[in-house]
């Protein structure tokens, strides 16, 4: 089993998913008292939200860097950022570091055309729904087109997971927006839905929804323990 390494805290309430998912996965396919063998740094959330809202790209590329630095002198063999949005800084990461990156989007987009489906709705931060690094890499690298939100819609999304969900809040009303929102989109044409940040899972299930939702924590930890089992 590969060393795991874990860039988590944006936010904690969802890397806690994924430290609880990687030891589950780990123990369903090795039995007995096995658990993930890892390494986990986690930033301090509220500096990463003032950049990201501030729009410095470049802090924020400096702080991804310096993290997996850490985490793989740390040891890990591998490393997953768990996040969505961050996977903005992956080119830049990568260079930074010799271990490889399990990307959230190419792993998502695996179990996206497993479905054949190829055309989806992204729905996630303001940053992962409107800037191209996600459906661009979706369209080029899978062949996967996105279509997001209308403005007012994006604001509404976008607001319930800064003002909610990364601070572990669930409301009734805001999971009604939510399904709202993703029928809008359904009617629009999308066959599926991705929740392409870690915080919607917590909000929004596959029972709410009439077609395929792509909870991207857990296809991205149970990715994260396939590549860790893998020869
Ligand atoms: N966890 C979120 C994501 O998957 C949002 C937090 C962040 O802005 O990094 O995009």
């Amino acid at each position: 089993m590969k060393i795991i390494g874990l860039l988590g805290g944006m936010s904690w309430e969802s890397s806690l998913e994924y430290y609880k998912i990687v030891n589950e996965k780990v123990k369903e396919k090795l039995g007995g008292y096995h658990s993930c063998e890892c390494v986990m740094y986690s930033v301090d959330f509220d500096r990463i939200k003032e950049l990201q809202f501030k729009g410095d790209w470049d802090q924020l590329t400096q702080i991804m860097i310096d993290a997996a630095k850490k985490i793989e002198r740390g040891g890990a063999e591998m490393l997953t950022i768990c996040t969505n949005t961050m996977h903005k800084m992956v080119p830049e990461i990568e260079r930074n570091i010799t271990i490889p990156i399990i990307h959230i989007a190419d792993a998502t987009a695996e179990v996206v055309k497993s479905k054949g489906i190829t055309k989806v709705a992204l729905l996630g931060t303001r940053f992962t729904m409107e800037q191209d690094f996600y459906k661009v890499r979706l369209i080029n690298n899978h062949g996967i087109q996105t279509i997001i939100p209308e403005e007012e819609d994006l604001v509404q999304i976008h607001n319930i997971i800064f003002n909610e969900l990364v601070l572990g809040i669930i409301k009734q009303e805001s999971k009604e927006i939510y399904i709202r929102i993703i029928n809008s989109l359904i009617k629009r044409g999308a066959q599926g839905i991705i929740l392409g940040c870690t915080e919607i899972p917590l909000l929004i299930k596959q029972s709410d929804c009439s077609v395929p939702v792509f909870d991207t924590t857990q296809i991205h930890a149970e990715k994260t323990v396939e590549f860790a089992l893998k020869d």
